[in-house]
């Protein structure tokens, strides 16, 4: 059971005090009757709706984002713009990223507000395959490949699982799309450093059953088509 008010600004339909005035104002039906009070009870299986228009309550929150270069993978920053910031219908979600970019990666994004599922994506037991774009400075050639495949020494203690590298295009600089099943602090990155051949720019298009659609700009964010919510749900099995 949940307050009618709290349904509404759950669901991203405007403050507390906002939708308390919506509410009065007779905007609101329960059930098809116009619901006066902002602390009415609904219960699961009660129809809401806001001028007609059915709110389904959603336990959780999801957004597939293509963050844009320039912001940072946070839920709050005093200085900087996050990528919750970019999501106008938060309403009072505590919304936050499913793992890290760095500021000037771009690419696939989950920000949700399910703790349960972001532990399963990020959870270094799980595996879970994250892939990259990634333009390097340097000729990359089938060493580069083999090195990735063996696991590259970033530290004495460190080395990485094997990883997949597909060139895509081999020159002065190169281009080429990596999968890697951890998530270190600036992993792919350090990779090609070891091999001595720095990115350029990186773009995740890729993780676990998500791929960045191409119609996604950056910056732009959608919610999960059924195909991605039952995939990603099956994570959490
Ligand atoms: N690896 C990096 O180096 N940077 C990212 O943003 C993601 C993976």
């Amino acid at each position: 059971m949940v307050r009618l008010d709290k349904y509404l600004a759950d669901m991203g339909k405007g403050t507390r005090t906002e939708v308390k005035k919506y509410i009065r104002s007779g905007r609101v039906r329960v059930d098809g009757e116009v619901a006066l009070r902002p602390d009415a009870k609904i219960s699961s299986g009660q129809i809401v709706s806001l001028d007609d228009q059915q709110i389904i309550y959603e336990q959780y929150q999801y957004y597939l984002m293509h963050k844009p270069a320039g912001v940072i993978s946070a839920s709050e920053d005093k200085r900087q713009q996050t990528v919750v910031d970019l999501i106008s219908e938060r309403g009072r979600r505590e919304l936050f990223p499913v793992g890290r970019l760095d500021k000037d990666t771009t690419g696939l994004l989950l920000i949700t507000d399910d703790g349960p599922l972001a532990h399963k994506l990020l959870s270094p037991r799980h595996h879970v395959i994250k892939t990259y774009q990634a333009e390097v400075d340097g000729l990359l050639t089938e060493d580069d490949i083999k090195c990735f495949q063996e696991g590259i020494q970033i530290t004495q203690e460190w080395t990485t699982l094997p990883a997949k590298l597909v060139i895509l295009h081999a020159g002065r600089n190169s281009l080429a799309q990596i999968s890697i099943y951890e998530g270190k602090f600036h992993q792919i990155k350090r990779m090609f450093e070891a091999v001595g051949k720095p990115v350029l720019s990186l773009c995740r298009i890729a993780m676990g059953p998500l791929s960045l659609p191409a119609e996604l700009l950056p910056g732009q964010y959608r919610t999960l088509t059924d195909e991605e919510y039952n995939a990603l749900m099956k994570l959490k099995e």
